[in-house]
This record gives structure tokens, sequence and C-alpha cells, in this order.
């Protein structure tokens, strides 16, 4: 969503920075405007043009969360306008109970006004690399330990790649193949392959220290050596990475198309019975758009915001970031991508696989019960104290208007 505000922001630099700044702000506007002082926010999303009301209303997780926790996590304070239209600030010190329920909070307790952004220092630099595995549990392996290592990137994620020809090739405009000859003699065809993502952030000054460190660090990974792609990259290049994408679509008329994206968060201890199941078997291709996989660690979360997480500590983000082509009827249209979809959730439900999605899509409020959980108690008591008409974020339907303090 594109936002509307003149950009006023209100930097603090000691010893914990921050930045005040209006909630329908847009992440890409702090960050360049966090950089003109040498500092950046430290948790995004893996699209910047987003409000920060709109992620801190549900987590804001990308590669850097399992280092920082999501987005929700790195924030001190928030200016919420309660559904009883009052203007509060709340924060782990103030208002514990709004500023818990908010993060999260579908928007159900109170419109975010102001947030106060944590920052940090932000380097120049990137190195961008990917590496593939054709065995899922050697990759998720490699991530499993990169995440729980104290010195590791910077960023971590990784991507499914089904039934994809000519894909290394895609990546040369911007990635170079450490060794070339190798490479080009690599074939992906017929094959499922699991691509590693990862960063290592770094000033100019420090690039020999940092390619020594990135080599000591891939050589404990298990991929296939000769899928080595190396990129060199500025911070806000990186960050801002799939604005990129976004341009290419928007040309070709592709990026306003239908979006029948699933979100799921599986224990890690299923991780692997999920892959076997999803990944070739109900998905037979990633030509539908991107299928990114990570883990992440609960222990660098938040606890008792309405974000809603599987029970184990480490767990993984599932991604089918799909496209419908309008009209279409084949396996690139709305029904073919949204029965895929369907058979990804009945298999997790038939398995009890603890799967908990993210960004849900619930209709009814028996569902959203059980997606809460345990969780539902608490969220419903916030809903009657401080939107007791129900009349905010509706659409979520989550609660009904008329009814809310009987439905808890
Ligand atoms: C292209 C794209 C890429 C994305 N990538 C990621 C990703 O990498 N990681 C990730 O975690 N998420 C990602 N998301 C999901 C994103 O976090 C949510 O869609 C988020 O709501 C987007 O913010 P928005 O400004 O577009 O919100 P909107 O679409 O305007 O609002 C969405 C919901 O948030 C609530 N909301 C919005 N603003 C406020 C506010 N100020 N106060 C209270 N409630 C509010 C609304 O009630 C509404 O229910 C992506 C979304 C898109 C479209």
């Amino acid at each position: 969503m594109k936002s509307l505000q003149e950009l006023e922001m209100k930097f603090k630099i000691e010893e914990l920075s921050y930045v005040d700044v209006s909630a329908g702000e847009l992440w890409i506007n702090v960050l360049h405007e966090s950089l003109k002082l040498g500092l950046a926010p430290k948790s995004w999303t893996d699209y910047l043009h987003l409000t920060v009301g709109g992620t801190l209303s549900n987590a804001g997780i990308s590669g850097q969360a399992f280092k920082h926790g999501p987005q929700i996590n790195n924030v001190y304070q928030l200016e919420v306008v309660t559904g009883k239209g009052e203007v509060i600030t709340c924060s782990e010190e103030q208002n514990a109970d709004l500023f818990h329920g908010v993060l999260g909070g579908l928007g159900q307790f109170g419109i975010i006004t102001k947030a106060r952004i944590a920052l940090e220092t932000a380097p120049k630099q990137v190195k961008w690399i990917r590496v593939l595995y054709s065995d899922f549990a050697t990759f998720s392996n490699d991530q499993e330990n990169l995440i729980s290592s104290q010195n590791t990137f910077d960023y971590i994620e990784g991507f499914v790649i089904i039934n994809s020809t000519g894909l290394l090739n895609n990546w040369r405009s911007t990635f170079n193949p450490k060794d070339p000859l190798l490479a080009s003699n690599f074939s992906s065809e017929g094959r499922v392959l699991f691509c590693l993502e990862v960063a290592k952030y770094f000033n100019p000054e420090d690039t020999y220290s940092t390619d020594q460190d990135i080599d000591i660090l891939l050589s404990k990974l298990h991929y296939i050596r000769s899928t080595l792609f190396l990129s060199e990259v500025s911070y806000v290049e990186f960050l801002d990475r799939v604005h990129v994408s976004e341009m290419k679509l928007q040309e070709k008329g592709l990026w306003d198309v239908p979006h029948p994206w699933l979100n799921l968060l599986i224990p890690k201890s299923r991780i692997l019975e999920f892959a076997q199941e999803v990944f070739g078997k109900i998905l037979t291709d990633t030509s539908n758009g991107p299928i990114l996989i990570y883990p992440v660690n609960k222990s660098k979360w938040r606890k008792g915001t309405s974000m809603v997480t599987p029970d184990e500590d480490v767990f993984y983000l599932i991604a089918f970031l799909s496209s419908a082509m309008p009209f279409s009827t084949g396996k690139d249209g709305l029904e073919h991508i949204m029965n895929q979809n369907k058979r990804v959730l009945s298999f997790c439900e038939k398995t009890r696989i603890g799967m908990k999605q993210y960004l849900p899509n619930h209709k009814t409020q028996e569902e959203w019960k059980h997606h809460f959980g345990s969780q539902w108690e608490a969220f419903a008591r916030r809903k009657s104290t401080y939107d007791p008409l129900a009349i905010l974020a509706p659409g979520q339907r989550i609660f009904k208007r008329t009814a809310a303090c009987e439905q808890q």
C-alpha cells in the first residue's frame, strides 16, 4: 500500500538508537532517511514498499529474523488509537497489554499511528550468495546449523526449485559463478533443488576479512560444489531487491494479478515429512512463483504478542508466493493454484503437523479460534477491552461488529 504521509521522522542516536515514524510510512522511506545518518532498522520484510503499521500488525519476517527476531521484536514503543477512540502510548513498560496485543494483532485492537523503530549502524555493502542442494535433509541441516551459530551470516533464507530449466543462466545477470566452467556443466533439469540464500554485510575497508569469514562459513556447508554463486551489491540494492522484480513485472502488466499466497509455519521436527510430500508430489513445478523456505528461532521472538507460532523453538517459514494469470484455466490459473494450496493445507491437517498459517485468510470465527489456539482467550479479551464494538478491521472476519463482547 502507498504511504500518504509527509516524511516526518525523529531520530535519536545513542547507545540504543531509534527513529519515531508515522505508522503510515513505507519501510523503504525509513531506510533511506536512516541511511542519511549511517543507521538502519535491523529486521526487514523481503519487500520494502509496505507500511510500518501494516507489517507490525502481522510480524514482518525476512532473512534477518533468525538473528533479530521479526519486525515486531524491533520496535520500542507505539502510539495507538484504540477502538474506543483513546490515544495511547504503549511499550514493554507502559500499557504493555495493548503493546503486545497490537503487535501481530491484525489491526483488531487499535490503529497504530506512530512507531519507535530500533536502529543499528548500517553496513555499506553486501556479499550475496546462493548455493544449491539436491537433498532436502542436507539443505535444512545446513540452514539450521547456520541460524543457531554465533558466527554466521547476516541474512539466511532459501527457496525451492522444481522442474526449472536454465535456472543458473537466469541468475547470471546478478550472480557470478565461483567456477564458471563447472557451473555451466551443471544441469538442474527434472530435479527438485533447494537453494540456500545467504548474505554477509560489510564495509569496503573490511573486504578481505569478510571474504575470509565467508570462506570459513561456506567450507562448513554441504552444497553441490559447482553451484556457488556470488554477488556484491549495496545495502539498499540488497534490501530493495524485490522492487527490481516488481518493476519488471509492472512493465509486463504482471504485478497487479491475483496472488493466492500461502504462508505456513512448520515445526522443525516435521519439516522433512512436509518437504517429502509437498515438493515434487503436490507441487510439480515452481513456475507460478517462488517458494521460500527458511528456519527461524523462537528464542528471538518477543513473548506475549498476538503473533501465532508453532510450539517448537525452531520452525520454518514456507511461503508459496504464486501469481495467477487472469482468465487462465490451466496450471497458471487461479483455480489450479488454489487447489494446490488446499492440498497442502489438507496434508498439514491430516498429518497434524503442528502448522500455523502466517498472514492467514480465515473465513469464520471457528477457524480463527483454531488458528489462535490457546492464545484465543487473550485475543478475545483484548478485543472486548480495546474495541468492544468491534469497529476495527472487520475485513479479517474475526469478530462481528454487533456482538463482540458475547463472542468470547
Ligand atoms: C509484495 C509483498 C511482499 C511481502 N513480503 C513480506 C515479507 O517478506 N515478510 C512479511 O512478514 N510480510 C510480507 N508481506 C505481507 C505484509 O507484511 C502484510 O501484507 C502487511 O499487512 C502489509 O502492509 P500494508 O502496508 O500493505 O498493509 P495493508 O494491506 O494496508 O493492511 C493489511 C492489514 O494490516 C492492518 N493494518 C495496516 N496498517 C495498520 C495500522 N497502522 N494499524 C493497525 N493495523 C493496520 C489492516 O487492518 C489490515 O488488516 C508482503 C506483502 C506484499 C504485498
